[in-house]
């Protein structure tokens, strides 16, 4: 196999959410980027995420009022604009699946549901349905399941990352970093890049590492420990195709995670509803896709008790949330970033916390990367560039 070369201001590793973020902004300041992708764009976290912008809801609901709604509800608003091509990116062309979520309550828990979602705390962020108000799906629910709208849309992730991927315009590769290749010098990085047709040797003022899980060994091979600054948490999603409705929402119990948070999709003329929330966290982890399938039945059996459920083609998937640690060890509110001189890590924690994540990081590179300016990838020219991953209904491996 021969090299072939090429030069840029900044290397992205991982075309995610963050990594196709921080390419938008970082050309737009004038930087010279080259994105690698080892699988397919948003095939990591990114298109397996419910799409959900939360404006910080869920953490009121689990009983952590802490900062990360005041960052979360900051942050809505800007995306609200971009969605509506008043903000940068512009991002009219991402869908929006649900412009609000529901919140529904069985009946077992009608009456403590009702006084916490009345609490001073919730009632200014939700709002009860009456029901010709609610969304088709909810429309039929027995007396004693509540129905609340809560101001969070919901927004096919697949459509986002093909907006922010076209947001830039930097060369992307379908290939992988060989981080033993790594030599770091005073003025620069070099590294060697393999795809599946050729290598390539880049030469860069700076990496960014937005690799997610992948993030991980890519530290360990610069020589750094990934366990001080980030961690994984293993979620095993469930996945039911040929829904006759589709279902933005969580089923909620007071002061604690939702039971289930669906989010749906189109899928081949129906509906595939996507479902986490507790049901994906362990013990859900520990189960066998048939047990976690058994599992999942039982609970819509319990929580959307009048939706036509027959048809249902039931799938699992095991994918695991990639975050920064905080010091001491506590789970981040936001974006994490580690910095090793002239390589910069970095961690979202949410897909709606891309674009914050995205201004630290440029904020590193600034003082790295003093003179930004055009690159140079035509040897590049020709090698394979990454595809976008499809629906995660279309993912493998599920059962
Ligand atoms: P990723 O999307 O994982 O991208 C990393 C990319 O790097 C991948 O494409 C991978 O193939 C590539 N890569 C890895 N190693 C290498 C390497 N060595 N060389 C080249 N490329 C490499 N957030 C929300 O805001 N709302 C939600 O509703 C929501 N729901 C979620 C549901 C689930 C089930 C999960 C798992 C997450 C959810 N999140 C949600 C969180 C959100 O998805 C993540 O925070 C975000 O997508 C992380 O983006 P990323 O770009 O860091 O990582």
């Amino acid at each position: 196999m021969s090299a072939r070369h090429a030069e840029c201001d900044v290397l992205i590793v991982g075309g995610g959410i963050v990594g196709l973020w921080c390419r938008a902004l970082l050309e737009r300041e004038g930087y010279s980027t080259l994105l690698v992708e080892r699988g397919e764009l948003g095939g990591g976290q990114s298109i397996a995420s419910q799409g959900i912008l939360h404006a910080g809801l869920k953490y009121l609901m689990s009983g952590e009022d802490d900062d990360a709604p005041r960052s979360l509800a900051e942050e809505h608003g800007r995306w609200l604009d971009r969605l509506a091509r008043r903000g940068w990116p512009d991002l009219s062309g991402v869908e929006v699946l649900a412009e609000k979520l529901v919140m529904w309550t069985t009946p077992s828990l009608a009456s403590r549901a009702t006084g916490w979602l009345a609490s001073p705390m919730m009632r200014s962020r939700v709002r009860r349905l009456e029901r010709d108000e609610r969304p088709v799906a909810f429309r039929e629910a027995p007396r004693g399941f509540g129905v609340w709208e809560v101001d969070e849309p919901a927004i096919d992730a697949r459509s986002l990352i093909e907006r922010v991927a076209a947001a830039g315009r930097g060369p992307m590769l379908e290939g992988e970093v060989v981080a033993d290749t790594l030599e770091i010098d005073g003025d620069g990085v070099r590294v060697q890049i393999e795809s599946s047709a050729e290598r390539a040797r880049v030469r860069a003022g700076a990496i960014v590492l937005a690799a997610g899980r992948g993030n991980a060994g890519l530290l360990r091979a610069i020589g750094q420990n990934p366990e001080a600054v980030c961690q994984e948490r293993p979620l095993h999603m469930v996945i039911a195709r040929h829904a006759g409705v589709p279902v933005f929402g969580h089923c909620v119990r007071p002061s604690m995670k939702p039971r289930l948070t669906i989010t749906s999709g189109a899928d081949e003329g129906g509906h595939a509803w996507y479902v986490g929330g507790a049901i994906a966290e362990p013990p859900g982890t520990e189960r066998d896709p048939a047990e976690q399938i058994e599992f999942a039945r039982r609970e819509l059996g319990e929580c959307l008790p009048w939706l036509d459920r027959d048809g249902l083609e039931f799938g699992t998937l095991r994918v695991s949330r990639a975050e920064g640690l905080m010091p001491g060890g506590g789970r981040p509110e936001g974006p994490v970033l580690a910095q090793h001189g002239r390589i910069v890590a970095v961690w979202p924690t949410k897909l709606a916390m891309a674009p914050s994540a995205g201004e630290r990081v440029l904020g590193r590179i600034g003082p790295i990367v003093a003179n930004p300016g055009p690159g140079r990838a035509h040897e590049l020219e020709g090698l394979p560039a990454p595809r976008l991953a499809g629906p995660v209904w279309t993912w493998s491996p599920q059962t």
